[in-house]
């Protein structure tokens, strides 16, 4: 690309202040990473506005020149987002428009800009006696409300109150050719921000899960729930996997936990070890009676399933006073070569066959470069979160280059076998998906994709899109 760079970091600087541009090579650098073991371009420039309007500029500044623009929240992906995927490109670090914009007690919404973080929202709504249901992914101290829409990011509270997706009630949206829009009901110029539905089509939805390649999200309003006044925690011992998946079942079809999912301990012991399968969560309510009634239904499940009551043990460790900090940006043995797939519960056996079938396949490998592997798993609404993990010692690379290989053979496994549903997909997942969507709707995607961005410059790379 014959591009001046000195002419655009000039037009840069005068929309959103020279100290928000850097083309510095050092810091370049750091942005041509997420916290995958795979590496992106270096960008030529980054820029951190602070405004939607700033970024509108931009955006139109980017159609003119026909810069790549890649948006980027925390970055604290795994399969390669967030950063260029093209040459010469520019990331937009959105992590300064961390405002609250309103919070409407009233119409039970909170509306923010997208730079927040889970933590910062978290830490702010818990003051004033609110929250947002799901309230984030694993690293929700850094990553933001923005990157986690544009995944449909899951964990935190999602077995009730589901996905980043749904709690969002609309967005404001700078489209890749620079025109701001609302969706949901702010779409009524005299409307307030309180409902997604009955304007026409779910635009949010559009939006919700595109990976970012639709719009810069700049602004979302997020649905508020009271603080639960009661709170407890849960783990269950079984020792078979069948009896441990039709208690899951029962126990995921209450829709009355917040958080629920197993693990198995063959490979990593994670709780009480004296069951390999640990079903584990928590449960919130509005009194103390409504608690006992609910976690006494999980109880009899576990009963009548042979399960055994482990008291809170696991389900607090993970969902209790540690929430976000159990999970480090890299693995606790090196980096993540991990997939998060969405199956029906009873596909999860399948799965799990041929995660230890993997295993079997390269014990002696395995072994040899240290890697360590986990099984684990977390109810989003009606379906099974799979999360199975290699933790691949990154500092040999012989090491990575296996752990790359084995993380790739699962993910195609999962994806071209299984018609596993992966919400982050990145370049990584992402181009695998591409090639199994169904002819007829990836043209739908790529004619959205041409009217929304004639010059392909938002992300460009990701699911294949040019
Ligand atoms: C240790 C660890 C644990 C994890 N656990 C979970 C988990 O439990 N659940 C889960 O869902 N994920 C998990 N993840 C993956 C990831 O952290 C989340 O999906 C997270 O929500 C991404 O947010 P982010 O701010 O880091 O987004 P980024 O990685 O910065 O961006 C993600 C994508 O969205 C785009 N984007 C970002 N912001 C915007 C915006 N404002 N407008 C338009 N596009 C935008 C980017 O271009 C990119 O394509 C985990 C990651 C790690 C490292």
């Amino acid at each position: 690309m014959s591009l001046d760079i000195k002419v655009v970091v000039k037009s840069l600087e005068n929309i959103v202040g020279p100290e928000y541009v850097a083309t510095e090579r050092e810091i370049c650098y750091v942005y041509s990473q997420d916290c995958s073991i795979e590496k992106g371009y270096i960008p030529d420039i980054i820029i951190r506005p602070n405004t939607t309007e700033e970024v509108s500029e931009v955006m139109k500044l980017a159609n003119e020149y026909k810069v790549p623009i890649y948006p980027r929240g925390a970055a604290a992906s795994l399969v390669l987002m967030g950063v260029p995927l093209k040459p010469h490109s520019l990331v937009m670090d959105l992590t300064r428009m961390n405002r609250i914009v309103e919070f409407d007690e009233e119409s039970m919404s909170v509306t923010v800009e997208t730079g927040i973080t889970w933590g910062e929202l978290e830490l702010a709504l818990k003051e004033k006696g609110w929250y947002t249901g799901f309230i984030g992914p694993g690293p929700g101290y850094s990553s933001t409300i923005g990157g986690a829409i544009s995944v449909c990011s899951v964990y935190y509270g999602s077995a009730k109150y589901g996905t980043a997706a749904d709690i969002t009630l609309g967005l404001e949206v700078v489209l890749p050719t620079g025109e701001i829009i609302r969706t949901g009901s702010a779409a009524l110029e005299k409307a307030k921000r309180h409902t997604r539905y009955g304007i026409g089509f779910d635009a949010t939805g559009l939006f919700c899960g595109d990976q970012g390649i639709l719009g810069v999200k700049t602004q979302a309003t997020l649905k508020l729930f009271p603080l639960p006044k009661a709170i407890g925690f849960f783990t269950f011992g079984y020792e078979d996997l069948d009896t441990c998946h039709k208690a899951l079942y029962q126990m995921a079809a209450l829709h009355i936990a917040s958080d629920l999912g197993y693990v198995d301990q063959i490979k990593v012991p994670m709780g009480p070890r004296k069951y390999r399968y640990l079903i584990h969560g928590k449960i919130e309510s509005h009194s103390d009676e409504e608690f006992t009634a609910q976690m006494n239904l999980f109880k009899e499940i576990a009963k009548k399933t042979n399960g055994e009551d482990l008291g809170p043990s696991l389900g607090k460790l993970l969902f209790g006073d540690m929430v976000y900090e159990y999970f480090p940006m890299a693995g606790a043995f090196g980096n993540y070569g991990a997939t998060c797939n969405k199956v029906p519960i009873a596909q999860a056996k399948v799965l799990h066959e041929k995660f230890m079938a993997l295993q079997e396949k390269y014990e002696e490998e395995i072994k040899k470069y240290n890697i360590l592997t986990v099984w684990y798993t977390f109810i989003s609404g009606s379906c099974i979160d799979i999360l199975p993990q290699f933790q691949i010692p990154v500092d040999n690379p012989e090491s990575l280059e296996f752990g790359r290989k084995i993380w790739k053979e699962f993910i195609d496994k999962e994806v071209r076998e299984e018609g596993c549903i992966h919400y982050w997909l990145g370049k990584v997942i992402g181009d695998r998906v591409a090639e199994c969507y169904q002819p007829s709707y990836y043209e739908f995607v790529k004619r959205i994709k041409s009217a929304l961005d004639p010059n392909r410059i938002l992300n460009p790379g990701l699911l294949k899109l040019w």
